[in-house]
C-alpha cells in the first residue's frame, strides 16, 4: 500500500516504452520488503530533472539512453570509475546531494564472473557507451583489449583511453558484442555471421532482448560458452539497489529476480 512514507525512485530516458526497469525494481522492492515505488519518466531536460530529484527526494534514479552523459554536469559528485568510463547510469540522492555511479561496470563484471580476463585476447565490437564500459572492465582486469567498430575513429579513441588496439584480432579468447546488432526486432542479424567459434571461446552479448541473440545461438551451437546481456542487465539493477540501500541483496532473492527478468524478457521478445 502507498502511504506517506513510501519512497520514490525512477528511471529517466527516452524512449522508455519498453523499459523493464520499473517491473524489475518493483519486484525487487516487494521481495526485499522495501516501501518504495519506481516510475518511468520519459524526459529530455536532465538539468530540470536533477532539480526535481532533490525537490521530490527521489532516492535512486536509473539513467538510460540518451542521458548517461548529459546528467553528469548536474550532479554534486561522481564516482571515479564512472568518470573513467565517462557515463553515469545511477544517481543516488543522499540528503539532497546527488552522486553519480556507473553500475553497468558491475553488471559486466558479474556477467563475466568466472571468466578469466587477465592476459586473454578480448575483442569488443562497438565503440559506444557499452563498449567503453566493457573496455574499462577488460583494462582493469589486465585483459588484452581489441576494439572493432564501424566508425574507426571512435574505435581508436577507446583503444587510446583503455590501452587497447584496433589491430585485427584473428583468434580471440573472448568476444563481446557492444553494438545493438541482433536486438529485437532484428533478431536474425549478427555482428559476426559465419564466424568460426570454437569450444575454447567465450561470447558475451550486451544485448538482452532477446535473451539468446543470433550471435549467442551461433556461438553455442559451435560449442562456445555464451553469456547473455540479461545477466548484465540484472546485475546492474541489483547494484543500483545495493547502492541505494547500502546493503547486500541475499543470493536467493537475486536468483528469484533472475528468473523473473528472464520470464519477462521471454514474454516480451
Ligand atoms: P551506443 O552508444 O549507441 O553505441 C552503439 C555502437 O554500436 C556504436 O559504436 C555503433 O557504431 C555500433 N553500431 C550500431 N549499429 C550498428 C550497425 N548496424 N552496424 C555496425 N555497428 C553498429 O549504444 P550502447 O549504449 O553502447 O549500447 C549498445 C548495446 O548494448 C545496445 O543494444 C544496448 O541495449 C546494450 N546495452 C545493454 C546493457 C545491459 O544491461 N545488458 C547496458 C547497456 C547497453 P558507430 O560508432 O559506427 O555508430
Amino acid at each position: 500500500m502507498i502511504t506517506s512514507h513510501t519512497k520514490l525512485n525512477a528511471v529517466i530516458g527516452a524512449p522508455l516504452t519498453h523499459s523493464l526497469s520499473p517491473a524489475l525494481h518493483s519486484c525487487a522492492y516487494e521481495l526485499l520488503g522495501i516501501d518504495a515505488v519506481f516510475l518511468a519518466f520519459e524526459l529530455r531536460d536532465t538539468a530540470l530533472y536533477a532539480r526535481a530529484a532533490k525537490m521530490l527526494s527521489i532516492g535512486l534514479t536509473s539513467v538510460t539512453m540518451p542521458h548517461k552523459q548529459s546528467i553528469m554536469r548536474f550532479l554534486d559528485s561522481i564516482d571515479e570509475d564512472a568518470k573513467k568510463v565517462g557515463a553515469v547510469n545511477t544517481v543516488i540522492n543522499r540528503d539532497g546531494t546527488l552522486t553519480g555511479y556507473n553500475t553497468d561496470i558491475e553488471g559486466i563484471r558479474c556477467a563475466l564472473e568466472g571468466v578469466e580476463l587477465r592476459g586473454k585476447r578480448i575483442l569488443v565490437l562497438g565503440a559506444g557507451g557499452a563498449a567503453r564500459t566493457c573496455a574499462h572492465v577488460v583494462a582493469s582486469a589486465n585483459g588484452s583489449l581489441f576494439i572493432r567498430n564501424r566508425d574507426t575513429k571512435k574505435a581508436r579513441q577507446i583503444a587510446n583511453d583503455f590501452n587497447g588496439s584496433t589491430a585485427p584480432c584473428e583468434f580471440p579468447d573472448i568476444i563481446i558484442n557492444a553494438t545493438p546488432i541482433g536486438m529485437h526486432p532484428d533478431t536474425n542479424a549478427s555482428p559476426l555471421p559465419d564466424f568460426p567459434f570454437t569450444n575454447e571461446m567465450t561470447v558475451f552479448d550486451c544485448v538482452y532482448n532477446p535473451v539468446e541473440t543470433r550471435l549467442l545461438r551461433d556461438a553455442r551451437v559451435l560449442g562456445a560458452r555464451t553469456i547473455s546481456g540479461a545477466d548484465m542487465f540484472l546485475a546492474q539493477a541489483l547494484a543500483q539497489i545495493e547502492l541505494w540501500t547500502a546493503s547486500c541483496i541475499p543470493k536467493k532473492i537475486k536468483q528469484t529476480l533472475s528468473m523473473f527478468l528472464k520470464r519477462q524478457l521471454h514474454q516480451k521478445f
